[in-house]
């Protein structure tokens, strides 16, 4: 166990990842699930790295399937006053999106709450579509939540439960990759566990449900819709604004300035950086947003008496600016000028794709304090030189590209060599033969490496998780090719088995390599219904693929194999064999990923030393 997570007073350090546990430590947590993914996939390593401490307390901390599965046993927990966080990142808030806006509408108990924590990649350094998960949030009638700084990042979950609890409303609380895997110094406070655990279980009287709350068909959810947007924001406004989540820094003392900053989470925390760097902080007024949706009309009122201008600072594309647009349209207040992604004269704000850093602040203000015909505290001489400090190097330095590859002893490599030399030699036969052309359907774990060299022929499209076979039964219907994914176990589970039974349904031409690995390995190696072990070390049923599939393939002709993709000679027999025949053919590639059977084999090695 980490001592860190039992510290009762003082500082310490902590990646933003443990902060989100230590934070839901400190506020009575009483479940925490959802499924691993960059950048809080090191949030379950966390979990699994202090089991005992979840133990001994009863909290649960359970990986589900899939972020559709967590959503619902969020839901579910609000049957009871049980104070539920959920995991996920920006494409695992796609999939759970059906559960949240229905749980969400439903509403949090008044005695427990729910935070969605979701990790946003803002420069899509690992995740597949850019994420800005602000804008589903949104749609889904799901406040944000925004931490800007370390210390909220621990303190805002208690905050965010308490807001859920008292307006009712589940909340994203939304990190950025540099936020989660960033660290820093933090004041700690006691850890507080909630009375109703897993070791202490309660009998749920269901004479206490009210089955018109919490069941949500129409007529209702015309009503519940009225509900969230005319009473349960109101109050969550109102409680954002007793709690101080939403603030404004530096007002002026003596009539409003000629220039304020509207700004939230990460961008606040660059923002004060930039401003520190030409010597400006404090001279503008700031508008620190904590809930980004639905921004408080209160705070805009404010807000617009302490400037005359107004410059909104957020990544990505304008979230927030509109919303404020808007509410200055309504208070007739838009005679104040209001810049953000544009600038005056319409020329460009700050960028509306990927994320911000201090140095790219700096370089848009000028242009801002520039453009503005107002009288700004500028020491134009320090903007100058900070520019000319972030003008371009000239180098003639090339860094040579390197693209991600599989580990040594990589079970994927095995399969990936064996389909490469297959699918060329089904390209070009020998004289006479006609040549097959291999399509293969792209999914995602490790494997979608496949889209790098050397084995990029291996990868033709992607979807998203657990949907290359979907994406094959697109074309399947129009096309003579022999089609082919590659799935892991853990996407099997996720959302795999789903396509299986859809393709069997169908009967596409499909060939499944399952790759049975015994982990989530792309996220860090967390367990996955195929092990007999959760995430808290508890015992659990092993469930068997190959039984799986058998069962989705009942009588039909549906071939299954299982095979060592180590054994190469046979097992390029073995895919050659199954890709030519017709309808759905499947392959479980049963080999144990190379990192976690390099760490048992250390482990053993040194414990016989
Ligand atoms: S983590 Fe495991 S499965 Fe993933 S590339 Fe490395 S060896 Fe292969």
């Amino acid at each position: 166990m980490d001592p860190r997570f039992s510290l009762e007073q003082g500082t310490g350090i902590y990646t933003g990842n443990e902060l989100i546990v230590k934070g839901a430590l400190e506020s009575q947590v009483g479940v925490i699930t959802g499924y691993p993914g960059s950048p809080l996939a090191e949030l379950f390593e966390t979990l699994e790295n202090n089991k005992d401490l979840f133990n001994e307390h009863g909290i649960v901390a359970q990986i589900a399937n899939n972020e559709a599965l967590a959503a619902a046993r969020l839901n579910g927990s609000q049957m009871e006053g049980i104070r539920a966080l959920g995991v996920m990142k920006s494409v695992g808030l796609h999939v759970a999106a059906d559960g949240l806006a229905l749980g969400n509408m439903v509403g949090a108990s008044p005695s427990g709450g729910v935070l969605i924590a979701v990790g946003d990649d803002t420069w899509s350094e690992g995740t597949q579509v850019p994420a800005d998960s602000r804008f589903l949030s949104q749609h889904l009638y799901i406040p944000v939540l925004e931490p800007a700084t370390f210390q909220e990042i621990k303190d805002w979950i208690g905050h965010g439960f308490e807001l859920s609890r008292r307006s009712g409303l589940y909340l994203t609380y939304l990190v950025t990759s540099n936020q989660a895997d960033g660290g820093g110094s933090v004041t700690v406070y006691p850890n507080r566990f909630a009375a109703l655990n897993r070791k202490q279980r309660i009998a749920l009287d269901t004479s206490t449900i009210c089955s018109d709350d919490r069941v949500i068909i129409p007529p209702a959810t015309a009503h519940k819709e009225r509900e969230v947007v005319h009473q349960r924001y109101p109050r969550l406004w109102q409680l954002a604004r007793e709690a101080g989540i939403n603030q404004i820094l530096y007002p002026p003392s003596n009539g409003p300035k000629p220039l304020g900053f509207i700004t939230s989470g990460l961008a606040y925390s660059y923002l004060e950086h930039a401003l520190h760097i030409l010597g400006l902080t404090g001279h503008f007024p700031i508008l620190k947003l904590g809930i980004t949706y639905p921004v408080d009309p209160h705070m805009i009122a404010r807000f617009a008496d302490c400037v005359q201008t107004f410059c909104v600072v957020e990544e990505k594309r304008a979230f927030i600016e509109p919303q404020i647009a808007a509410e200055l349209a309504r208070q007739k207040e838009l005679g104040s000028a209001l810049w953000g992604k544009r600038f005056p004269g319409n020329t460009p704000g700050f960028p509306d794709i990927q994320g911000l850093h201090p140095s790219l602040i700096v370089q848009t203000l000028a242009r801002l304090f520039v453009a503005l015909d107002a009288e700004l505290p500028i020491d134009r001489e320090k903007l100058q030189a900070e520019l000319n400090s972030l003008a371009p190097v000239n180098s003639t330095a090339t860094v040579p590209p390197r693209a991600p590859s599989f580990c040594p002893g990589c079970p994927h490599r095995d399969s990936a060599s064996v389909l490469k030399k297959a699918a060329a030699d089904l390209a070009a036969p020998p004289d006479g033969q006609a040549p097959i052309d291999l399509v293969f359907h792209g999914d995602i774990g490790c494997y979608s490496m496949l889209k790098y060299a050397p084995f990029s022929e291996l990868m033709h499209n992607l979807s998203g998780m657990g949907l290359g076979g979907g994406t094959g039964a697109g074309i399947d219907p129009f096309i003579d090719n022999k089609q082919l994914v590659f799935m892991g176990d853990s996407t099997f589970f996720h959302t795999g088995m789903i396509a299986i039974s859809d393709s069997i349904k169908n009967g596409q031409d499909i060939t499944y390599i399952i790759l049975d690995n015994k982990t989530t390995a792309m996220t860090g190696h967390q367990p996955t219904p195929g092990v007999d072990v959760d995430v808290l070390g508890k015992p659990t049923f092993a469930q068997d693929i190959e039984k799986a599939v058998a069962g989705l393939a009942g009588d039909s002709p549906t071939f299954i194999a299982r095979m060592d993709p180590s054994q190469r000679q046979n097992y390029d027999a073995l895919v050659r064999k199954t890709l030519l025949r017709d309808g759905v053919k499947i392959i479980i590639a049963d080999k144990e990923c190379g990192i976690t059977y390099h760490r048992r084999e250390r482990a053993s090695q040194s414990a016989n030393a």
